[in-house]
C-alpha cells in the first residue's frame, strides 16, 4: 500500500488524519490476504490465551490466515468476572471524560483498528472507515449524554454481534459505563479480537479492570450464564430474534423482572419503488441498501417491490449496476463486496441461491474469487415478503413486482411478517409516501436513499416487533434505559 494511494490529505469529521504513514504501515503489516504465501506474520493479537482454552480466529477471505487467539471462556471464568465485578462509582464528570479519552485513543489506533476489521471480520477499508466512525460516535455521544443523579442498573452483560465487532460492542459498553454501570462484555465468537483492542483501549483511557472486564467465549457457556444469573443488573444483547427470545426466557427463569433486556434484532426489511421514482437514485440506493457490507447489516435491503409497469427497465439496469461491483479482496479500495463472516454462514446463503435456482427464480449471480468465505451476490425473484422464511444474512436480494392498486396489499404483506427494522421508498408523489409511511411498522424509514448507515446522535437505529425492544440506539431515549428507575418514577 502506498500511503498516497489512500485518503489523500482527508481527514474525517472529527478531524483524525486518515493518511499518517505510521497507519499505513501497520495497514500494510496487517498482510494482503491474498499473498499470503509471502508473508510469515503470527498472530497479530494475543489474549489471556490458555492452551486448553483457546479460539483461533481466522482471516474470512483467507481462511488459513491466523489473524489471533483468544481466551474460550469457561463457566469458571465468568464466576471470576462476575464475583469481582464492580459498578463505576466515579462522578459523571470523569466517567465522561474517560469516554472521551477513549473516543481519541481509538482514533489513533485507527490503522490497527481498520486491519483488524478487514482480516478477523472481512470489512471492506470503506466500511472499515465507517464502522470506527460509528464506534467513536457512540463513544463521545453517551459520554455527552451522562447526567447526574441517576443510579446505575448495576452488572451490565453486554452481549455484541460479529456484524459491528467494534461500533455495536462500543455502543452498548459505553452507554451502560456513562450511566455508572459495571460491564461484562461478550464479543461474537467470531470477532472477539476487535472487541479485545477495544477493551484494552478502554482500560488505557482509565475505565477501571473491575469495571469493565472482556469475556470471549461461546454463546452457550459466557452468553448463557451471563443472561442467567441473579447477580446481573441488565442486559444489552445485539443479534438474531431467536437468541434474544432465549435471553429472554433465560433471564425470565434467573432475574428478577425489573432486569432490563435491551435487544436489537432481525430484521426482513423491504424498499418500495413505484413508477414515479428516479430509476438512476432508485438503483443506486438499492445496490447500497443491498450489496454494501456483503449484505451483512441487520437493516440491509431484503425484499424489493418494484412497480410492475417499470419493472423490466429498472430490473436491466439493476443488473446492470451489479455488475459493476468487485467482489474480493476486501483490502483493495475497489472492492465492493468482501466476503462473509465464515463457512457455516457461506453455506447457508449458497443452499438458499441453489434453491432459487433449481426454481428458475434466479436473475442473476456474481463470480467470486475462488478461496476464502465469498459468496457471489444475487438477484432472486419471488412472488412477495411472504415467499421468505426468515432473514438471508448476506448479499442476496429478492424482487417482486406490484401493481399500483395493489399497493395497500404489499403494505400488509410487509407489516404482517411482524420484523419492524427499516423500510425504504423511491417515490416522487409525497400523498402516497406519507400514506405508506402512515401504515407501515419499522423504526427507521428511508425515503429516497439507501436503507442503511444509521447516524448515531442523528438517526438512532432501531426496530419494533420483532426486530427489538427498543429504545434505538444513538437517540436520547437509549441511556435512560441503562439506569435503575428512580422511586419518583417508579411511584407515577
Ligand atoms: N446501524 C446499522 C445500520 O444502520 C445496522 C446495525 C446492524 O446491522 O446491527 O446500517
Amino acid at each position: 500500500l502506498k500511503p498516497e494511494a489512500i485518503f489523500p490529505g482527508r481527514t474525517n469529521s472529527q478531524g483524525f488524519d486518515l493518511c499518517d504513514v505510521t497507519t499505513l504501515q501497520k495497514i500494510a503489516a496487517a498482510r494482503d490476504p491474498f499473498e499470503r504465501h509471502e508473508w510469515s506474520a503470527g498472530p497479530m493479537l494475543a489474549v489471556q490465551t490458555a492452551p486448553t482454552q483457546a479460539m483461533h480466529r481466522f482471516n474470512p477471505a483467507c481462511p488459513d490466515d491466523l489473524v489471533g487467539t483468544v481466551r474460550d471462556a469457561s463457566f469458571a471464568d465468568v464466576e471470576t468476572a462476575i464475583a469481582g465485578a464492580t459498578i463505576w462509582d466515579a462522578p459523571v464528570a470523569e466517567r465522561a471524560a474517560t469516554l472521551l479519552r477513549a473516543a481519541d485513543l481509538m482514533e489513533d489506533a485507527h490503522g490497527e483498528l481498520f486491519a483488524l476489521l478487514a482480516r478477523e471480520a472481512g470489512k471492506t477499508l470503506a466500511d472499515a472507515v465507517g464502522e470506527l466512525r460509528e464506534a467513536v460516535d457512540f463513544l463521545r455521544y453517551y459520554a455527552g449524554q451522562a447526567v447526574e443523579g441517576t443510579q446505575p442498573c448495576g452488572i451490565f452483560t453486554c452481549i455484541s454481534p460479529w456484524n459491528f465487532p467494534l461500533a455495536i460492542f462500543c455502543g452498548q459498553i459505553s452507554a451502560a459505563l456513562a450511566m455508572g454501570n459495571g460491564v461484562l462484555a461478550k464479543p461474537a465468537e467470531q470477532s472477539p479480537l476487535v472487541g479485545a483492542r477495544a477493551v484494552e483501549i478502554l482500560h488505557q483511557a482509565g475505565v477501571p479492570r473491575s469495571v469493565l472486564q472482556y469475556l470471549p467465549g461461546q454463546g452457550a457457556v459466557v452468553g448463557a450464564a451471563l443472561s442467567s444469573d441473579a447477580r446481573i443488573g441488565g442486559v444489552c444483547f445485539t443479534g438474531s430474534t431467536g437468541t434474544a427470545m432465549r435471553i429472554n426466557t433465560a433471564m425470565a427463569n434467573g432475574m428478577s423482572p425489573s432486569v432490563p433486556l435491551i435487544a436489537e434484532t432481525g430484521g426482513l426489511n423491504a424498499m418500495i419503488v413505484d413508477s414515479t421514482a428516479l430509476p438512476e437514485q432508485a438503483v443506486r440506493d438499492i445496490v447500497v441498501s443491498a450489496f454494501q457490507s456483503a449484505g451483512q447489516r441487520c437493516s440491509a435491503l431484503r425484499v424489493l417491490y418494484v412497480q410492475q409497469d417499470v419493472a423490466p427497465s429498472l430490473l436491466r439496469m439493476l443488473e446492470g449496476a451489479m455488475d459493476e461491483l468487485v467482489t474480493g479482496n476486501p483490502w483493495h479500495l475497489s472492492t465492493d463486496i468482501g466476503p462473509v463472516i465464515d463457512g457455516p454462514a457461506r453455506d447457508k446463503i449458497e443452499a438458499h441461491v441453489a434453491v432459487a435456482e433449481s426454481e428458475g427464480r434466479l436473475r442473476k449471480r456474481l463470480s467470486t474469487p475462488q478461496i476464502g468465505n465469498f459468496t457471489g451476490a444475487a438477484l432472486i425473484e419471488v412472488s412477495g415478503i411472504e415467499a421468505l422464511s426468515e432473514e438471508i444474512f448476506g448479499p442476496v436480494l429478492h424482487v417482486a413486482t406490484f401493481r399500483a392498486r395493489d399497493l395497500d396489499r404489499v403494505v400488509d404483506a410487509i407489516n404482517a411478517q411482524g420484523y419492524g427494522l427499516t423500510f425504504g421508498m423511491h417515490s416522487r408523489i409525497d400523498d402516497r409516501v406519507e400514506q405508506v409511511c402512515a401504515r407501515l411498522h419499522a423504526g427507521n424509514i428511508y425515503i429516497n436513499r439507501n436503507q442503511i448507515g444509521a447516524i448515531v446522535g442523528s438517526q438512532p437505529f432501531g426496530g419494533e416487533g420483532l426486530s427489538g425492544t427498543g429504545p434505538k440506539a444513538g437517540g436520547p431515549n437509549y441511556l435512560p434505559r441503562f439506569a435503575a428507575a428512580s422511586r419518583g418514577s417508579e411511584a407515577s
